[in-house]
C-alpha cells in the first residue's frame, strides 16, 4: 500500500514537471540555437558581405561567389560555425550562378523556415547550429532528390578532402 501511494506521488510529479518543460520549450516561433551571439559578436567575426547574407538574410550577386565554379572534392561548411554541411559529391551545376547541392550532407545540419519575402513564397534554409541564412531550396532539382539547394558562397567555407 505505501509503494502504491509513493508510486503515486512519483506520477504527479512527473506530470508537473513535464508540463513545467513543456511551457520553457515552446517559445512562439522562435528557434534557439547550439552557436548563439548578439549582433555585435557576429559583426565581429564576419566580413561585412557574410553579416549580410548570413544573419540579414541577404543574396549575393550570382556568378560573383568564389565557390559557384568549385569542382574540388570535399567538404562545405558553413562559414559563420563551421557545422559540414554540404558535400561536393551532390554538388551540380545548376547555371543560376549560385552553388547548388541535391542534398545536405545530413538533414539535421540545415533547417528550413518560410519565406514569404519579395512578393514569393519560398522555402529559407539555414545552418541548424547558428542560423546563419544560408539560401532558398526548390523543386526543380536533379534525381534522386528533386531537390535545388540553392546557396550563397559566402556562407560556405570548401574544406578540401585530403587523400
Ligand atoms: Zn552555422
Amino acid at each position: 500500500m505505501i509503494k502504491f501511494k509513493n508510486l503515486k506521488y512519483l506520477l504527479i510529479m512527473i506530470l508537473i514537471v513535464n508540463q513545467c518543460t513543456k511551457k520553457d520549450a515552446d517559445p512562439i516561433n522562435q528557434k534557439t540555437f547550439e552557436v548563439n551571439k548578439s549582433e555585435m559578436e557576429w559583426k565581429k567575426i564576419l566580413s561585412p558581405e557574410e553579416f549580410d547574407v548570413l544573419r540579414n538574410h541577404g543574396t549575393e550577386r550570382p556568378f560573383t561567389g568564389s565557390l559557384n565554379n568549385n569542382k574540388e572534392k570535399g567538404v562545405y561548411t558553413c562559414s559563420a560555425c563551421g557545422n559540414p554541411l554540404f558535400s561536393s559529391d551532390t554538388k551540380f551545376e545548376s547555371g543560376t550562378g549560385w552553388p547548388s547541392f541535391y542534398k545536405p550532407v545530413d538533414e539535421n545540419k540545415v533547417g528550413e523556415t518560410i519565406d514569404k519575402s519579395w512578393g514569393m513564397t519560398r522555402v529559407e534554409v539555414h545552418c541548424n547550429r547558428c542560423g546563419g541564412h544560408l539560401g532558398h531550396v526548390f523543386e526543380d532539382g536533379p534525381k534522386p532528390t528533386g531537390l535545388r539547394y540553392c546557396i550563397n558562397s559566402v556562407s560556405l567555407k570548401f574544406k578540401k578532402s585530403v587523400k
